[in-house]
């Protein structure tokens, strides 16, 4: 049995939905979760690579 074209193709339908989440952009902010000291995040370097300059501990991310 042959003769099946003209159909609509495969049946999926177009469920492409994206969550406009796009990392976290460039606006954040690093702090030290020891003492609350905080710093604006720069591009291209980590939080976690920055430390304190109060009490020397490693940044972390910001929310
Ligand atoms: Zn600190």
């Amino acid at each position: 049995m042959q003769g099946n074209r003209g159909g609509q193709g495969a049946g999926q339908g177009g469920g492409r939905r994206r969550k406009g989440q796009y990392g976290m952009g460039p606006g954040g902010a690093c702090v030290c979760p020891k003492c609350g000291h905080k710093e604006q995040h720069q591009i291209g370097v980590p939080c976690y690579d920055r430390t304190c300059p109060k009490c020397n501990t490693p940044l972390a991310r910001d929310k």
